[in-house]
Formats: structure tokens, sequence, C-alpha cells
């Protein structure tokens, strides 16, 4: 049986490690048929290379910081230079965030510095409308887009200004829903319990997150386990929603829905 994803080109961001949530996206991807690039910046550019052999098939990387023009400027010549000169891209996965660990993070809000907060929302809200813009050329008959966020309607133990920063985000991929749709372009997140990967284990306080999930998700909740929500941004991506945009899906043992 063909892939969900067959004969799609999809790029996948903010794989670092084969913790993040990016590269089980990126080998979901692949499994179901598509042809996948994915991206990383700066120093750990490295070790993305090494990561990238641990897929079903080693993608090409890019080097790709969301805040820097030049990068955004040159990512339809980097797509074309892998895939092609007339090639288009179907599905792009944002999957990026940062806010400083010491100053936003972990019980610090009254005291988060506003030169740390800009870097926070630019590099985690913002930058879903600097790639999907970016990207916009290499998608001229349509296609996908999907974002990660963690539930941003409620204030969290911890979380503190990352969780303005995803409420921007939440915010961000409604908008661009609305001016991408008439290009056939769909903008949806994700919206996932708490994983243990390189940027959740930065967190101060992240345990009592995951505390949180053991007792109120009704399916229970693998905090190692990113496959549920590489399904699910991968279901985004394909077809299988063609008239679904603007939406927020939770893939979080059930926890959002329950009271207590
Ligand atoms: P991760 O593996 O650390 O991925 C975050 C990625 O963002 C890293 O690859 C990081 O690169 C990249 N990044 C940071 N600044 C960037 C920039 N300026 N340009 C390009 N890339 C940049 O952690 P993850 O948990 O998989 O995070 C992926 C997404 O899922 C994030 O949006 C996160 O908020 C979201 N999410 C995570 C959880 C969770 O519990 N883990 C829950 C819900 C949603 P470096 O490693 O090089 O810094």
């Amino acid at each position: 049986m063909a892939g969900i994803l067959e004969g799609k080109n999809v790029l996948v961001t903010g794989v670092t490690h084969n913790t993040s949530i990016g590269f089980a996206v990126a080998r979901f991807a692949q499994e179901q048929g598509a042809t996948v690039l994915i991206s990383n910046f700066g120093r750990a550019l490295g070790i993305t290379q090494r990561i990238a052999k641990r897929l079903p098939e080693t993608p090409p990387v890019l080097e790709l910081d969301v805040t820097d023009a030049d990068h955004l400027a040159n990512l339809p010549a980097m797509v074309r230079e892998h895939l092609g000169e007339e090639a288009t891209l179907d599905g792009v996965v944002h999957s990026i965030a940062y806010g400083n660990p010491e100053t936003l993070l972990g019980g610090n809000f009254l005291d988060g510095p506003w030169e740390d907060v800009a870097q926070a929302v630019q590099v985690s809200a913002y930058s879903l409308k600097s790639l999907a813009v970016a990207c916009r050329p290499l998608m001229p008959t349509g296609g996908s887009i999907v974002g990660l966020t963690f539930d941003a309607t409620v204030a969290w133990p911890a979380y503190d200004w990352m969780g303005v920063a995803k409420a921007g985000l939440e915010s961000c991929s409604r908008y661009l829903a609305r001016d991408l749709g008439p290009q056939g372009i769909r903008v949806n997140l994700v919206s996932a319990g708490p994983l243990r990967t390189l940027a959740a284990k930065a967190i101060p306080g992240f345990g009592d997150l995951e505390d949180m999930w053991k007792t109120r998700a009704p399916l229970g909740w693998d905090n190692s386990d990113t496959e549920p929500t590489a399904r699910a941004v991968g279901a985004l991506l394909s077809d299988l929603f063609p008239a679904t945009t603007g939406e927020i899906v939770h893939v979080d043992g059930g926890f959002h829905a329950m009271g207590a």
C-alpha cells in the first residue's frame, strides 16, 4: 500500500538529535514515501549531519537559522540545489523553539528581561511567518505547513515566557492560515505533551509538567515516545486533511480535555 506522503517533498526543520520531534517526523515522512530534507543551524549542524545517517535514507541537511535573513532568502535555492530546478515543496515542518532557560523559564517570569523575551518570540513564534514566507515560492499550487506547540491557553509551572511565545505561535498560525489559504496552503499546529528532548530537558522544572501528565492523561503518556506526535504531523502534511487549516491538534494522551 502506498504511504500517505508518497511523492511529496517535505522540509523538516529543527532536527538536532534523534530525540528531536523533527527527527521522528523526518523518519515517519520517509516511511510514508516522502522525499525529505532536514535543517538545523549553527554549531549543531555537524551533529545533525551525523544524526541524519540514522534515518531510513540519509537526507540532505540544509543550514537554516530562522532569524537570518540571508538564510531565509537562500532557502528556495538550497532546496532546488538538492531536488532540482523545477522542484516544489508539498510540506514544511516548523519544529523550532528557543528561550533562555536561565532567564525566561523555571519560575523567573516576573524578571524575564525584554531582550531575551524578544529573542524567544522571534525564534519560537515570528519564525513560523518567516519560514512560511521563505517557502511560499516553493509552494505555487499549495501545500501544508505544520508547527509544534505546547498548549498556550493556560499558564503552566516552569514554562513561563516560552508559554507567551507559544501563544504568539498559535495566533501566528491562524493569521498565516488566513493569508495563505487562498494559495491553497494549509497551516496547522500539533500540541504535544511533554517529551524528553534536548530543548525540554533544558527547562528547569520540566519534571513538574511530566508529573502532571502521569495522573491526568486518560490514555497515559510516554514522555520518551515522539512517534505519536510525528504521526499527527505526518497526517496534517498529507492529503487526509484537505479542508483543515488554522487548527491545533492535541497529541497529549487526552490531557487537555480533563478538568483534573
Ligand atoms: P529540540 O530537539 O531541541 O528541537 C528544537 C530545535 O530548534 C533544535 O533543533 C534547535 O537547534 C532549533 N533552533 C533553535 N533556534 C533556532 C534558530 N534560530 N534557527 C533554526 N533552528 C533553531 O526540541 P523539540 O522538543 O524536538 O522541539 C521541537 C518543537 O516542539 C519546538 O517548537 C518545541 O517547543 C515543540 N514542543 C516540544 C515539546 C516537548 O515537550 N519536547 C512539547 C510540545 C511542543 P539547536 O539544537 O541547534 O539549538
